[in-house]
């Protein structure tokens, strides 16, 4: 997407682990894409610009738009073919763009994706491992696209942006000992490569290389999730860590979207019998079993009754939040329920009903996490080696 001038050096710098760049936009990601995926074979063609072919910093060949590549698992290396006639067996090789316009197309089975910037490629206990060296801002546009799906407003994918881009210099090192950055699934970020969304490249540029920081001036861990139910949650009665700026807050943006209310009909026998089996809760106590069968969450709750964790009930029943009551209905217990996800930090129809009333991208994020601020991205953020 951009034209960048630092090619040579970039090329220089490819796998070094943390880069030397010193702005936002000159600041690339390691992600290893089809990380889900036991990958074998893979086809790669040119979908637009010229792209060189390096092994051990030779030039090995180029890839052309005319024939498709394929690169396959050769025991420990990478065999290299262009219709019938193998190229070569490499270790690793580097697929190197002629400019910043370039993209490549990668296919695997079925999928097939594109990509800017640069490709690596190894092999890794039997599989085959490509790394998108890829410009931050690109991956950003990406990751937003595949998170949040098209048809969103730009002023929501601003934040979206900001939450992408916060969280993958937050991340730099979760995948460290792999010698990577990211991984392209839930576990760090959807990426499914080039993103080619106008609204989100506006997004994009109107909050280039800005990320949001704590009170001390460090990346938050920007979290969050579909529906807050009207509430969000403590990040301790969720994930044990207490955080300063993911706070509860009554958050009514959220309560007239969609997924603002929710039902379940669970038989009163499984509901006790869990109690008893699970938590040793003594349902043959008249009080605490009639506790147990009618239970009311004015304010969210942490528990049920003094100790069981809700979130531990959202788990073992597939519940859509913690945010529930329970009524009687006969034999059946109804779970009342409010929102969708584990409610900490930003609700996103929440953040979406906002943008609707006209609040900016800006009084969003400091809405939904307590006293943060906007600030442009500089590499003392990216955490410290530990
Ligand atoms: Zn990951």
């Amino acid at each position: 997407m951009q034209k960048s001038i630092f090619y040579p050096l970039i090329l220089i710098l490819f796998f070094s682990f943390i880069p030397y760049s010193l702005s936002a936009d000159s600041l690339y990601l390691n992600v290893r894409i089809f990380a889900h995926r036991n990958i074998k074979t893979i086809t790669i063609v040119p979908a637009q610009g010229k792209y060189q072919v390096f092994s051990q910093d030779k030039q090995v060949s180029e890839l052309s738009k005319s024939i498709t590549t394929t690169f396959k698992v050769l025991g420990k290396k990478i065999k290299m073919a262009k219709l019938d006639a193998t190229i070569g067996i490499f270790d690793t090789i580097r697929l190197v763009p002629e400019n910043g316009e370039c993209l490549l197309k990668v296919r695997n089975g079925k999928e097939e994706r594109k990509y800017q910037d640069y490709l690596k490629l190894y092999v890794s206990g039997g599989e085959l491992y490509m790394i998108n060296h890829v410009e931050l801002e690109n991956f950003v546009a990406g990751a937003v696209l595949s998170e949040a799906g098209a048809g969103k407003s730009t002023e929501f994918y601003k934040i979206q942006c900001m939450i992408s881009r916060t969280y993958a210099i937050r991340n730099m090192r979760k995948h460290e000992l792999e010698k990577f950055h990211q991984c392209d699934q839930v576990h760090c970020q959807l990426y499914r490569g080039v993103c080619t969304n106008r609204d989100v490249l506006e997004a994009l540029l109107d909050t280039r290389g800005l990320v949001i920081v704590d009170s001390a001036g460090g990346p938050i861990s920007a979290a969050f999730h579909s529906n807050s139910g009207g509430e969000t949650t403590n990040s301790e009665d969720v994930w044990s860590l207490q955080s300063p700026y993911l706070r509860s807050i009554k958050d009514t943006f959220s309560s007239t979207m969609p997924m603002a209310c929710w039902e379940k009909r669970i038989p009163a026998k499984e509901w006790l019998n869990y109690l008893k089996v699970k938590y040793k809760y003594p349902i043959n106590d008249s009080v605490k079993r009639s506790q147990a069968l009618h239970f009311k969450q004015k304010d969210r709750k942490k528990n049920f009754g003094d100790t069981i964790p809700l979130k531990n009930i959202r788990s073992d029943f597939n519940l859509k939040s913690t945010y529930f009551d329970i009524i009687p209905d006969g034999d059946i217990l109804i779970f009342k329920g409010k929102g969708f996800g584990h409610g900490v930090g930003l609700s996103q129809e929440g953040a979406i009903n906002m943008v609707n009333k006209g609040y900016n991208f800006e009084e969003i994020i400091k809405f939904y996490y307590k006293d943060v601020r906007i600030a442009p991205f500089d590499t003392s953020m990216i955490p410290q080696k530990k």
